[in-house]
C-alpha cells in the first residue's frame, strides 16, 4: 500500500513540474507574441524587420526559403505546414517509395489533435487506420483496462494506429500537392557551412548526380539514425533495448481498439492493431545485443520465453507469425534535445529528440513541435538573418517543454518501472504501479492524459 502512495507522489510531482514549466513558458510566449506584434524583440533588440532584411545576403536556389532533409513523419508534416504558410520549400528525401517499418504506428490522441491543428487529420483516412481508445495492461494473469480520458473532446478524437508507411505517403502526397513544395528523391550527404552558418546542403540525386541547394533555413528531419545531427549538436544517444516486431493475422485483440501492454518477464510485450486484419506485436529485449535471428536463437527465445506470457487468444497467431519468419527489429533509442543549434539550421523529429517508444510518444512530440515552429515562423516574412533567427527561435526550446518533457519523462519512467527486475524494490514498484492504475477513474485518468499528450491546462493569461 505504501508504494501506492509513493507512486501517487511521483505522479503528483511530475504534474506539478509540468504545471510550473507550462506556466513560465506561457508567460514568455505571451511576451514574445506581443513583441512581434509591436515589431521589436527583446533579444538583443533584434526587430522582426531586421530578421526579414537580407543583412547577410545568401545565395538561394530558386528562391527557396526552407530546405527540409527527410520526408518521414516530421519532414512530410513540416513540408505541408510550411508550404501551406506560403514558404518555398525544397524537401529532399532518400527514398520516396512507401516505407515499410515497425516504427511510428500508434499515434496518441494528443498527436491526432496536433494533426487537426496542422490540417493533416485526413492523412489517417483511407489507410485502414484503427481508432485506439486506451490500453489494456496485463500482469501475472490479471489485466486492467485503461481508457484515455477523452470525454471533453470531439467524438472523432482518439488514438490512431496504422501502417506507418501509408500514413507517411498520405502526408507526402498532401505536401507535394502544394505548388510551392518541391519534393525530390535524393540523399543529403552533408550540410554547407560558411562562417559558422548553415547555408544549405550537398545531396546526391536518384541518378547519382551531386548537387547543392541553398536556403536561409535548413531543417534536418533525417530520423533516429541521423547522420547530419552530429554537425549540429552533440547529444548522447542511448539504446536501452530493442523492439522485435511481428505481425499477427486472423485473430482479435482481447480488448478491441486498445493497445495491450504485457508486463512480462524479462520482456515487455506490446500488441496493437495496424489495420482491420493485422495486429502488430513488439517484444522489448533489453540490452545492446539481440538473440541471433540467423542461428534460430530469436525463434527459440520467442517460442519458449515469450509465447507462454502472451494472452491465450493470441498465442496461435503469435506462433504462426514466428513461423512465417518475418521477424524484424529496431533499436529503441533515447536522446535529450539539444537546445542550441547552429544559425541557419534546425533539427526536428527523432534527429532532434528521442524517447523510449514504449508509450508511443515520438510522433506526438514531433507534430507538437511542428505546430510551435509554424506559429513562431508565421510572423516572419523572410528568414535571411540567420543569427537573429537562431536567437529568436530560442523560445521554441522552452515552449516545447510542457508536451515534450512530459511525454519523454513518462516514457523513461514507465519503461524503468515496467521492466522486469530481480531487485525486490523494483518488483514492488512494478506491482504498485499496476495496482494503482487498476484503481481506474481519477487514478488512471491523470497518467493516461499525460501519456496521450491530451492534458491541457488553462491559465487566464495563457493562449490556447
Ligand atoms: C521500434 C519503434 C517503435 C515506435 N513506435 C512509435 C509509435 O507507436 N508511436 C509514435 O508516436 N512513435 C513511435 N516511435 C517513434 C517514431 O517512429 C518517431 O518519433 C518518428 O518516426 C519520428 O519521425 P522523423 O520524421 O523524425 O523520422 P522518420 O519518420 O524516421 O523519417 C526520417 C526520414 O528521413 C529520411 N532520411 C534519412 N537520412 C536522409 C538523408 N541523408 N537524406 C535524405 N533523407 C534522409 C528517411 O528516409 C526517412 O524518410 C517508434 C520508434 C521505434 C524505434
Amino acid at each position: 500500500m505504501v508504494y501506492q502512495y509513493i507512486l501517487a507522489g511521483i505522479i503528483a510531482y511530475y504534474s506539478l513540474v509540468f504545471v510550473f514549466v507550462l506556466y513560465s513558458s506561457a508567460s514568455k510566449k505571451k511576451a514574445k507574441v506581443s513583441e512581434i506584434n509591436n515589431g521589436c524583440f527583446n533579444n538583443n533588440n533584434i526587430s522582426e524587420s531586421e530578421i526579414g532584411k537580407n543583412i547577410c545576403p545568401q545565395e538561394t536556389s530558386e528562391n527557396i526559403d526552407i530546405i527540409i532533409v527527410g520526408a518521414g513523419v516530421a519532414g512530410a508534416a513540416l513540408a505541408y505546414t510550411l508550404g501551406k504558410d506560403g514558404r518555398q520549400v525544397h524537401v529532399i528525401e532518400r527514398d520516396l517509395s512507401e516505407p515499410d517499418r515497425i516504427v511510428g504506428e500508434l499515434l496518441q490522441p494528443g498527436g491526432y489533435l496536433k494533426l487537426i491543428e496542422l490540417d493533416l487529420e485526413d492523412c489517417v483516412d483511407e489507410i485502414d487506420a484503427q481508432k485506439v481508445f486506451g490500453y489494456a495492461l496485463y500482469k501475472d494473469g490479471k489485466n486492467t483496462k485503461l481508457s484515455y480520458p477523452l470525454k471533453k473532446f470531439n467524438v472523432d478524437v482518439s488514438g490512431r494506429s496504422f501502417h506507418n508507411g501509408r500514413f507517411i505517403q498520405r502526408m507526402r502526397d498532401k505536401a507535394s500537392s502544394l505548388q510551392n513544395v518541391k519534393l525530390e528523391q535524393g540523399t543529403v550527404t552533408s550540410l554547407i557551412e560558411e562562417n559558422g552558418i548553415i547555408k544549405g546542403v550537398y545531396y546526391k540525386t536518384k541518378n547519382g548526380q551531386e548537387l547543392t541547394t541553398k536556403a536561409p533555413l535548413t531543417i534536418v528531419c533525417d530520423g533516429c539514425f541521423s547522420n547530419l545531427r552530429r554537425s549540429l549538436c552533440n547529444s548522447k544517444v542511448e539504446v536501452p533495448s530493442h523492439f522485435v516486431g511481428l505481425v499477427l493475422e486472423n485473430c482479435n485483440l482481447p480488448y478491441a481498439n486498445h493497445g495491450h501492454v504485457i508486463l512480462g518477464d524479462p520482456s515487455l510485450i506490446l500488441f496493437y492493431p495496424i489495420s482491420s486484419t493485422e495486429i502488430r506485436c513488439l517484444v522489448d529485449v533489453s540490452g545492446q545485443k539481440l538473440p541471433s535471428l540467423g542461428n534460430g536463437d530469436m525463434t527459440h527465445y520467442l517460442k519458449t520465453v515469450v509465447v507462454p506470457q502472451v494472452p491465450e487468444e493470441l498465442q496461435c497467431s503469435f506462433v504462426e507469425a514466428i513461423d512465417k519468419g518475418n521477424i524484424r527489429s529496431m533499436p529503441n533509442r533515447s536522446m535529450a534535445a539539444c537546445p542550441y543549434p547552429k544559425p541557419g539550421a534546425l533539427l526536428m523529429g527523432d534527429a532532434f529528440n528521442m524517447r523510449h517508444p514504449l508509450t508511443g510518444g515520438g510522433m506526438t512530440v514531433a507534430l507538437s513541435d511542428i505546430v510551435l515552429l509554424r506559429d513562431l515562423l508565421r510572423p516572419l516574412h523572410h528568414l535571411h538573418h540567420a543569427s537573429a533567427l537562431c536567437k529568436y527561435l530560442e523560445s521554441f526550446y522552452t515552449l516545447r517543454k510542457p508536451v515534450a518533457s512530459t511525454i519523454n519523462t513518462l516514457a523513461g519512467a514507465l519503461y524503468k518501472v515496467f521492466c522486469a527486475s530481480s531487485d525486490p524494490d523494483n518488483k514492488e514498484m512494478r506491482q504498485a504501479c499496476f495496482d494503482y492504475l487498476s484503481l481506474g477513474g481519477v487514478f488512471s485518468d491523470g497518467p493516461m492524459a499525460l501519456l496521450s499528450g491530451c492534458i491541457r491546462y488553462h491559465f487566464p493569461h495563457c493562449q490556447g
